[in-house]
């Protein structure tokens, strides 16, 4: 097991690399399966997604056997709004854990599906807490779910996952996963996180292209879902009674999107799988913090909270530095970066995903270096409010 970095080639397209935490960086292969056209009834079509739900249950390991994969239509985002829809009886009660936009987004979600939930923000970044939701969950008997955002990806922090479904199971109550950006490179092991459900999407660790998601049920909870959507298209339960029947998708499946990704599938796990993808991408985000701190940048949170999917600078305090000028320079040579998403300071967020090794990563770090000599900043470091905010998550 382990990066075969010899299987990373350069995009054949000529395009930039995304360093972007999806879409990202796909590789030839997977976009020379988008190639044909299949028929969504077609058998041959049946059996691709047969073949897509059982290569993502094999991700779970030997705990697998309790639960479902239900492929749905659209973006990310769609998939968290169905899950929430559909695993939350109409008077059930979510505790939405926040720290950073996706946290948000998903009450934002609750508040459209007109269910009851409780927000606790923690802000741009700090961790929510197991002992701090044991509390909330003691003293609000009503919580029927908690939601978790296991990489918040607005700040690239890891969220401590198993500690916060320790206290929600403790407390009899259950647990709902954003895995969106961290499934498959991070593990998660469902034998002793027994989640209710997950969600994740075709474009970010497994590598596919933009255009489904995925919800990984316990099959008891996709039986006890019925009736409880809101929602025609979005109903998890409907899509996975409708699929085991007729190994369909109800409406127009992604059919080129779904083709990619068995392509990205079959990658993931020539790579070693979880385990392979998540060290390349470890290796990733080591080699370009170190090269990016030897420029002077620090990043916004301490190493223990580094994901390996996406890391967040600070913006150097010099008068000469200018993030759009910073953009624009790293665009020339070949590198998409993404603006940063704090509410308080300045910064920018460099992904580690996608269809590149720490080779790669070099030539970022040595085009951040151009870039500050081309803007003529000689010190990347941080103004002093970006270093006291950062100090809050020393406690
Ligand atoms: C990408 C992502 C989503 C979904 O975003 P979309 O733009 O709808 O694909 C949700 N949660 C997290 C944590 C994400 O990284």
């Amino acid at each position: 097991m382990g990066t075969k970095t010899s299987d990373i080639e350069p995009p054949r397209l000529g395009e930039p690399y995304l360093l972007t935490p999806g879409p990202l960086t796909t590789s030839y292969a997977v976009k020379e399966a988008m190639l044909r056209d299949w028929g969504s009834w077609d058998n041959e079509f049946r059996e691709m997604t047969h073949k897509m739900r059982t290569q993502l249950l094999a991700l779970l390991g030997p705990g697998k056997s309790e639960y479902d994969c239900v492929p749905i239509q659209g973006s990310g985002s769609y998939c968290v709004e169905a899950m929430l829809g559909s695993f939350v009886p109409k008077d059930g009660k979510v505790l939405v854990l926040a720290n950073g936009a996706y946290g948000l987004r998903a009450a934002q979600t609750m508040e459209c599906l007109g269910r009851a939930y409780k927000l606790l923000n923690k802000g741009d970044y700090l961790p929510p807490r197991g002992d701090e939701v044991a509390a909330i969950l003691a003293e609000d008997p009503a919580i029927t779910h908690v939601l978790i955002i296991h990489c918040e990806t607005s700040s690239g922090i890891l969220n401590p996952v198993e500690e916060i479904a320790d206290v929600v199971h403790a407390a009899g109550r259950k647990v709902l996963i954003d895995s969106m950006s961290a499934f498959g490179a991070v593990p998660l092991d469902v034998e002793r996180t027994k989640y209710t459900a997950m969600v994740s999407s075709a474009n970010k660790c497994i590598e596919g292209v933009p255009g489904f998601g995925f919800v990984i049920a316990r099959t008891d909870e996709l039986e006890a879902a019925k009736g409880n959507s809101h929602s025609l298209s979005l109903d998890v339960y409907a899509q996975w009674a409708a699929m085991e029947k007729t190994g369909q998708w109800r409406f127009t499946p992604p059919t080129h999107v779904v083709a990619a990704f068995l392509v990205a599938l079959d990658a993931h796990e020539k790579e070693g799988s979880v385990a392979g993808r998540g060290a390349r991408y470890a290796r990733n985000r080591d080699v370009m913090v170190e090269g990016m701190r030897d420029l002077g940048f620090e990043t916004l949170l301490a190493d223990r909270w580094l994901s390996p999917i996406i890391v967040t600078f600070f913006c150097p305090a010099s008068p000469a530095f200018d993030f759009h000028k910073f953009y624009e320079l790293m665009r020339d040579r070949g590198f998409i970066i993404y603006p940063g998403k704090l509410t308080v300071v300045d910064s920018f967020r460099i992904g580690c995903i996608g269809q590149m090794d720490e080779h790669v990563m070099r030539k970022v770090v040595a085009a951040a270096a151009q870039a500050l000599a081309e803007m003529g900043v000689n010190d990347a470091s941080p103004p002093q409010a970006a270093l006291d905010e950062r100090k809050k998550l020393a406690a």
